[in-house]
């Protein structure tokens, strides 16, 4: 919408004028970009009506840091920058946490926040909202812009865009000061000044010799490994991936966002026999994966080493498009520098002559441990406890995920996390989106949201009671865009477990017990969506086969053995005090 000033002189022609709010959708729509999660209030909510007039999709939350948990996963499913957009200081430092974790993860995002005036601010004269957002800001975000003239707007857009997706993505803020949504400027003189961006995430090739040594390294191997990390997912590099695992014959790990890349059923999965390739491999290939925490850092027992410092015996090649990542905790024999898909590519053509498939009593060990494991999993899902445990109620959760390989699954929590995702095979890529490297809860219904809008596909997530609880509130937001997600939640009446008591035998609950008895259900129907209560199995899969099929926002209680569960789920070794215990 652009605005006309008054002519200057009698018969002169009106001048068509361009305020600071057209030029920031505009920049954005001439970049592609069609949907911004957010929240109104000033000096941002005519940004949000306009950017609807103008055909935008503007996504309007109860609370910031869902919109930016939403806007950092949409840049994971897209490979465009997720917008999240907040008001001045609170509602900016609410997104704050989101752009942290978008720029831990990887993800593309770009949290906009309205601001007060900067000579105020900088002279801390106590302006309304008065925060110094953008110095806040910069620690956490890969990059941060501020803008303050109109003619800049296209600039500040172009960069944060290309900050935000080109070479290892990350979380960018761009800080837009109220009076620059005000400020004018010659509506043609603006247009003209709008810039798109082209190529703005530019493939990287990887070096010729880095490849050969890669391959090298590859060949030398008697008990080659594969993982594959959620960068490899980011990547897109579907096919490539599928021929490299394939034609090398490489048993492979995902990590948990990678699950799906190829089906979780295929054969040279090694998912089941976990415990046994990580110590056991000599060459383990990264791609798209980092050896931080959830990898054990590369050493200790999970490796073969033989303290908790010591590094095992293998030799490391690592695909990632950051120069800087390889060697950051164990010597990377073999780093590939480039984009995945660039660097899958050069590999396969290297192979092209021939590459032997590996030893077969490498393969022979490992099938033999899947199928073991494969067979009590089996065992613990067939048991029919009374009330339900994560396994009985998992089971059925993964017959639905099976019959609906295109849903999306979002999973946060503790047991609720690590139980599904060993539970829960995935089939097609992308299509598991969980707490990430931070393992944070609270991305529950932000990502619900973004994996519905921008994807179209059912979505169902499986909720901890306790993770449920950081983002409960936007279950009026999926109502209210009538959204086809099925909301699990596994409730336990506490976190980790609803069974601890208050010592002291005081009024006080414990501080991990909840309510007990709750019917989260109820939330899902106070806005008009369907909420059941399931207590057995039976009831749970009737329920999630009604949500998927009427695709109606739907919320289950699934009543779990409030003992069943433990502290910190899989990672109790990182809570010392209940290590003691
Ligand atoms: P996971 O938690 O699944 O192990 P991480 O988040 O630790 O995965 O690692 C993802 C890695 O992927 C990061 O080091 C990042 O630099 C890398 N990465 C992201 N996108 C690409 C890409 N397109 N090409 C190559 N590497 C990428």
């Amino acid at each position: 919408m652009t605005t006309t000033a008054q002519p200057a002189a009698p018969g002169a022609q009106p001048q068509e004028l361009a305020d600071g709010v057209d030029l920031v959708i505009d920049a954005l729509r001439l970049n592609g970009i069609d949907t911004i999660f957010g929240l109104p209030g000033i000096p941002i909510t005519d940004l949000t009506r306009r950017a609807q007039a103008a055909g935008m999709r503007v996504i309007s939350f109860r609370h910031e840091q869902s919109a930016g948990y939403a806007a950092s996963i949409a840049g994971f499913l897209t490979q465009q920058p997720g917008i999240c957009l907040t008001v001045s200081a609170p509602g900016f430092l609410n997104g704050l946490n989101a752009l942290a974790h978008a720029t831990t993860n990887c993800f593309p995002m770009i949290l906009i926040s309205g601001s007060s005036e900067r000579e105020i601010v900088d002279l801390q004269q106590g302006d309304y909202e008065e925060l110094d957002q953008l110095a806040v800001a910069r620690p956490l975000a890969k990059a941060a812009y501020r803008v303050l003239h109109a003619r800049d707007i296209g600039v500040g857009i172009a960069r944060a865009i290309r900050a935000a997706v080109s070479g290892r993505p990350g979380g960018v803020y761009l800080d837009l000061p109220a009076q620059l949504l005000a400020q004018t400027m010659d509506a043609a003189a603006g247009r003209n000044s709008l810039i798109k961006v082209v190529d703005p995430a530019p493939r990287q090739i990887p070096a010729p010799e880095a490849v050969q040594r890669a391959l090298e390294l590859l060949k030398s191997a008697k008990r080659p490994l594969i993982i594959l990390g959620k960068g490899a997912a980011y990547a897109r590099a579907d096919d490539e991936i599928r021929a490299l695992i394939e034609r090398t014959g490489i048993p492979y790990l995902p990590m948990s966002m990678a699950k799906g890349l190829l089906p979780d059923t295929h054969e040279q999965c090694a998912s089941a026999a976990r415990s046994y390739v990580l110590p056991g491999a000599d060459v383990v290939m990264l791609i798209g994966a980092r050896l931080n925490w959830l990898l054990s850092h590369g050493k200790g027992r999970t490796w073969g080493g033989k303290g908790a410092k010591d590094r095992g015996a293998q030799k490391f090649i690592q695909i990632d498009i950051s120069p800087q990542e390889a060697d950051s905790n164990v010597r990377i024999d073999a780093p590939v520098v480039g984009d995945i898909g660039s660097c899958v590519a050069a590999l396969l053509a290297g192979m092209a002559a021939g590459f032997g498939r590996p030893p077969t009593d490498w393969l022979g060990s490992i099938a033999e441990r899947k199928s073991g494991n494969i067979e009590k999993m089996a065992e613990m899902l067939a048991r029919n406890p009374a009330p339900m445990n994560f396994h009985s109620a998992l089971n059925v959760v993964r017959d639905i995920v099976k019959a609906n390989p295109d849903a999306i699954l979002v999973n946060e929590g503790a047991n609720a996390l690590d139980f599904t995702r060993s539970i829960v095979d995935m089939y097609q890529p992308r299509k598991r989106i969980d707490v990430g490297t931070w393992g944070i809860m609270g991305i529950g219904m932000g990502y619900c949201v973004a994996a519905a809008v921008v994807t179209g596909k059912p979505v169902i997530a499986v909720e901890g009671d306790s993770a449920f609880g950081f983002s409960g509130m936007e279950v009026e937001t999926i109502c209210r865009y009538d959204l086809p997600v099925c909301i699990v939640v596994m409730n336990n009446n506490g976190v980790y477990r609803g069974v601890d008591v208050n010592p002291t035998g005081g009024r006080d609950a414990a501080p991990t017990a909840f309510v007990k008895g709750a019917r989260y259900d109820r939330i899902m129907e106070a806005f008009g969506g369907a909420g059941a209560h399931a207590a057995t199995p039976a009831q749970l899969r009737r329920a999630m086969e009604e949500a998927v099929r009427s695709r109606r926002p739907t919320l289950i209680n699934a009543v779990i053995d409030e003992s069943a569960g433990t502290e910190s789920g899989r990672i109790t070794s990182l809570n010392p005090a209940a290590r003691k215990k």
